[in-house]
């Protein structure tokens, strides 16, 4: 597994022609209830009657209210996407031939309506409708080389960030890797944080504390800059009024959409850290989803952000998350190996969490000892 290496790291003064110009979502909706107004916003993008919108939709939905209020109209199609596991590249170009071969035009749009693994198929699914090959082709930075199909994410589950940055997280056949693009960004976001109502506990602390680490990982990064350092705080500070305070559960939900936006945001133009690292080590190898990944990591990283576990543990504590235990115990040698090659192989965010010298501080037996409690 190999990791591209960005030249410039974000936000780092250079010359003036070497700052990064990134792209960000450029129409958002907020409000408990917006969904509703789906149809109006989708009506002016669809170019006519045999241009459908194709709405990948959780099948946790199915069955549910939600569904009789997605506007589809002509030959709309709404396809439900399991979310079991998180998406896959064949998964995607499965999706885009059978696009291709259902319609005789190209689709007026692409809207997902889920957690980060279906926002990040229905971004995955708009690029590869305009673009020739396998989406793992695309694997990379700034690989992409035409616009995407019109398309917009819909979260039900706060804390990714999917909804806000320029990556598409799939699983190839070599490797775990976004499609990092301009292209990738959402043309539309509708935020309703009602959606996200009948999220189970640990779920909703799993996705919520992916928003908590980003923040922790950018906020302590040696890629900080005021961009990130602006969003990062606010979304920290959302954080803390989630997990520590007493909101209401309409203000939790409320709070949590948004922190996970301006975490987002913040790691668009920074990167995460040392968490984020050895979490894609245990999703690549045992297909442990990103948010538990994550939170499994951070419990044994005091060293390394000792606020932000402290933190983290009595956020854990309140809500009463159990974490599991033995995920690693059963790894065979080959499979830990791999681990830490896959976790080695994050040079960015090695470099944003130790700095340019990260090889010295960091080795195979190191993190072979952090898997082994886990
Ligand atoms: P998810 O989308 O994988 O969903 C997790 C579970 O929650 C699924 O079972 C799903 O059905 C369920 N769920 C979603 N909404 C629900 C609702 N309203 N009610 C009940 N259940 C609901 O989880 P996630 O943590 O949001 O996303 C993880 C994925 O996001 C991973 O693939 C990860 O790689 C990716 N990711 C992407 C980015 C990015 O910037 N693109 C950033 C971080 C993570
Ligand atoms: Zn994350």
């Amino acid at each position: 597994m190999k990791v591209e290496r960005k030249t410039t790291k974000p936000g780092e003064r250079q010359t003036s022609r070497n700052f990064r110009n990134f792209p960000m979502v450029p129409r958002v909706v907020f409000g408990a209830g917006s969904f509703d107004q789906l149809g109006d916003i989708l009506m002016p993008k669809r170019r006519h009657a045999e241009a459908p919108v194709i709405f990948l939709v959780d099948d946790v939905f199915e069955g549910t209210q939600l569904l009789g209020r997605i506007p589809a109209i002509f030959d709309d199609q709404i396809i439900l996407i399991s979310a079991d596991e998180e998406p896959k590249t064949v998964q995607v170009d499965t999706l885009v031939t059978r696009i291709r071969q259902s319609f005789g035009a190209t689709p007026s749009g692409i809207v997902g309506i889920g957690g980060g693994s279906v926002m990040d198929l229905a971004k995955a699914v708009a690029i590869m409708l305009n673009n020739e090959g396998h989406s793992a082709d695309y694997q990379g930075w700034d690989l992409v080389k035409r616009p995407a199909v019109y398309h917009a994410g819909i979260p039900t589950l706060s804390g990714t960030g999917a909804e806000v940055s320029r990556t598409a997280v799939l699983s190839g056949p070599q490797r775990k890797l976004g499609i990092n693009s301009d292209y990738t960004v959402f043309d539309q976001v509708v935020l309703d944080p009602d959606l996200t109502r009948g999220v189970p506990k640990d779920q909703w602390f799993y996705t919520g504390m992916d928003c908590y680490i980003h923040c922790v990982e950018s906020l302590n990064g040696s890629y900080l800059n005021a961009f990130s350092k602006s969003y990062g705080e606010k979304a920290m500070e959302l954080c803390h009024e989630v997990f520590l305070g007493d909101p209401s559960p309409e203000e939790s939900r409320e709070k949590l959409m948004m922190a996970s936006w301006h975490g987002g945001m913040s790691i668009a133009y920074s990167q995460v850290g040392v968490a984020h690292a050895v979490s894609y080590g245990l999703s690549y190898v045992l297909g442990v989803p990103h948010g538990l990944g994550n939170c499994l990591v951070f419990n044994h990283l005091q060293q390394y952000y000792p606020q932000g576990v402290e933190t983290y543990l009595k956020m854990q504590e309140k809500h009463g998350i159990r974490m599991p235990k033995g995920v690693c115990a059963g790894v065979s040698p080959e499979e830990m190996q791999t681990m830490v090659e896959v976790a080695l192989s994050m040079e960015p965010l090695w470099e944003n969490a130790l700095g340019p010298h990260w090889k010295t501080q960091i080795t195979p037996e190191i993190l072979s000892g952090i898997y082994e409690k886990i």
